[in-house]
């Protein structure tokens, strides 16, 4: 009798930032993770002027190539005019889907997935995103979710799955390691070595060793062609150099800076609880009193325990204005017409990793526009969620798999597998897992 073999399957996400999709399967077990959007700022819908159509969702997703055509996976009543997709109805496999965390390339897809099938999240990322779906941040589709726990091992057929933790700019985050009958699998999800204290990174290596890595399929976010100015060969080295901005130099930055300026704005991406936890913390320490926008307010009271704020409908702009060093306002993107009724107060618009994140998004410049037509100085005082590529290369090396798989970038690449093997792997294509090794094969 032939031995029921074990396969990897990349469905998207290989050389762009997000909606990277995966699946392994053996037998009639599958696992699929993550399950995000895929975003381009040339997409119809990027630029939020076009009308989603809640019941075709599914369909026009699929048919712009913003999430992932994986058969199995979709209700039979989402798909049943996209006649070569085969429904969770009818999928032959008793599947389950895992999600790394809460940013919108790893998980905007989820509540698309057939209620028939399990989505698993961390228990710290479902607390979050139950915050969210209450401020209206949740994700299209109305479905339960699963949890799993750092650690803990959780068995899918023939497949343990062992979340763990690592440091990313969001709570929750995780790596899966995957052990299947025929290898084991991390898939890192995103991560970073330096954001917080204690480190996360060094316990995630040690438990990821313990447990042994055949293939690692690493992120490779931070990854960029060598015509736009990186050097040729990264050298694999896990010391921070002198130019890493870490999260835990920035109350410092930030203190300083609130200590000579007059008002003060500030924009975070308020998945980052953490950052919101340190603009309450900057207040406090230099006697500023921060506003929070009302659905930041929310998360801070649900993930943070904290009230030492007040709310923007509760503080009017004249008091602000009357007393402007006494303030440390925040201001999302989508209000930033507020700023203008502040023009003529000198100050400063901190941008903290909020939205419009960089330049590679128009709204960014608009934004800068606006700081200067209102007279506030702009600073970035920020810090990334994603490791730098001599960390992504320390963390290879220090693995050390027997495959290399490197994705989520523009430039995968440039990671290279020193005694092992790389595989850059094409869509849709079928990799037997043997011996902790992948051979494109023809699927049986
Ligand atoms: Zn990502
Ligand atoms: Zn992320």
């Amino acid at each position: 009798m032939q031995e029921t073999a074990t396969y990897l399957k990349f469905w998207a996400g290989l050389t762009s930032i997000g909606g990277t999709v995966i699946s392994v399967e053996h037998g009639e077990h599958r696992l699929v993770f993550d399950f995000g959007l895929s975003f381009d700022p040339g997409n119809i819908l990027s630029g939020k002027q076009v009308h989603l159509r809640p019941a075709r969702l599914v369909h026009d997703y699929l048919r712009l190539d913003m999430i992932a055509a994986v058969p199995g996976v979709y209700s039979q009543s989402e798909v049943s005019d996209c006649a070569d997709l085969m429904s969770a109805e009818e999928s032959p496999w008793q599947t389950a889907v895992l999600i790394s965390h809460l940013h919108l390339d790893h998980m905007g897809a989820m509540g698309l997935v057939s209620p028939r099938i399990p989505v698993f999240l961390t228990e710290e990322s479902l607390a979050l995103y139950r915050a969210l779906a209450v401020i209206g941040e949740g994700v299209d589709g109305a479905r339960e979710y699963s949890t799993c726990q750092f650690n803990v091992p959780l068995a899918h057929g023939p497949f343990v799955i062992t979340p763990l933790r690592v440091d990313h700019d969001i709570c929750g985050a995780c790596s899966f390691h995957i052990r299947t009958p025929h290898g084991n699998i991390l898939y890192t999800g995103d991560y970073r070595l330096y954001g917080t204290t204690p480190p996360i990174a060094p316990q995630w290596l040690e438990a990821a060793t313990a447990l042994g890595v055949d293939v690692l399929i690493s992120e490779g976010t931070t990854l960029r062609a060598p015509e736009e100015g990186e050097r040729e060969e990264i050298i694999g080295d896990g010391t921070a150099p002198d130019t890493l901005v870490n999260e835990d130099m920035l109350p410092e930055k930030l203190c300083i800076l609130l200590s000579s300026t007059g008002l003060a704005f500030f924009n975070i991406y308020h998945r980052n609880v953490r950052r919101l936890a340190m603009m309450l913390d900057a207040g406090k320490a230099v006697g500023r009193t921060v506003v929070l926008e009302r659905e930041t307010a929310y998360l801070a009271r649900m993930m943070l325990a904290r009230e030492d704020f007040v709310e923007t409908d509760d503080v009017c702009p004249s008091a602000i204005k009357g007393n402007p060093t006494q303030y440390l306002v925040q201001n999302s993107y989508h209000n930033c017409l507020a700023l203008l009724d502040f023009v003529g107060v000198s100050g400063c618009y901190i941008h903290s990793n909020g939205v419009p994140l960089g330049t590679f998004d128009p709204a960014y410049a608009k934004l800068r526009a606006l700081v200067d037509k209102c007279g506030l100085e702009f600073h970035y005082i920020g810090a990334t969620g994603h490791a730098i590529p001599q960390h992504l290369q320390f963390v290879v090396d220090t693995i050390a798999p027997k495959v290399l798989v490197p994705l989520h970038s523009f430039c995968p690449q440039r990671l290279t597998a020193a005694g092992g093997e790389r595989v850059l792997p094409q869509l849709g294509i079928s990799y037997r897992l043997r011996d902790g090794r992948l051979h494109a094969s023809p699927q049986i």
